[in-house]
């Protein structure tokens, strides 16, 4: 089991590249994330977010069509890409990070199982791949089928989310 209750201290970011990082990485609504709400919107998608009654609060959640979609920070979830330009590990408190973002990974592994077992479809999203919005279109709807197979928004209109794109500093 994960040792949930053993505390960790985060160290006071070693530079300004990884400060910058934990920044962008913080919490719901990510830039990444919004990307992605705003693609599947344009696209005529209708979903919910953050739904608390799932395991792991996902995303971005399909409710009829039993689909799920992650989108994960590369370096808060640790992208398994050799190729990934956003995954880097600090250089300095190597043994904090080692042991949070293994922990990170392992939380996200037990979660994802437990929606498969619950009968949903689990589609991550990671940060590095939302910078290429025609790839990403396409891997989004060949996950989620055609906008008009099924159409939440017919009959769930009080849960609508807009894209709420903020304008954030980089
Ligand atoms: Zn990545």
């Amino acid at each position: 089991m994960i040792g949930r209750h053993a505390k960790l201290v985060p160290p006071a970011p070693s530079s300004k590249a990884v400060s910058a990082v934990m920044r962008g990485n913080r919490g719901r609504d990510t830039k990444p994330e919004l990307i992605v709400r705003k693609l599947l919107f344009a696209q005529g998608y209708r979903y919910r977010v953050h739904l608390k009654t799932l395991p792991g609060r996902p995303d971005i959640v399909f409710t009829k069509r039993k689909k799920i979609i992650f989108v994960h920070g590369c370096f808060w979830h640790q992208h398994p890409s050799e190729v990934c330009p956003l995954r880097s590990h600090p250089k300095s408190n190597t043994g904090y990070w080692t042991e949070k973002l293994k922990r990170n990974q392992e939380r996200d592994q037990a979660t994802e199982r437990h929606l498969c077992e619950l009968g949903w479809d689990v589609l991550t999203v990671w940060e590095c791949e939302t910078q290429n919005t025609e790839i990403l279109i396409q891997r989004l709807r060949s996950f989620l089928g055609h906008t008009s197979a099924i159409n939440n928004a017919v009959s769930l209109p009080n849960t609508l989310q807009s894209p709420d794109i903020r304008t954030e500093r980089t």
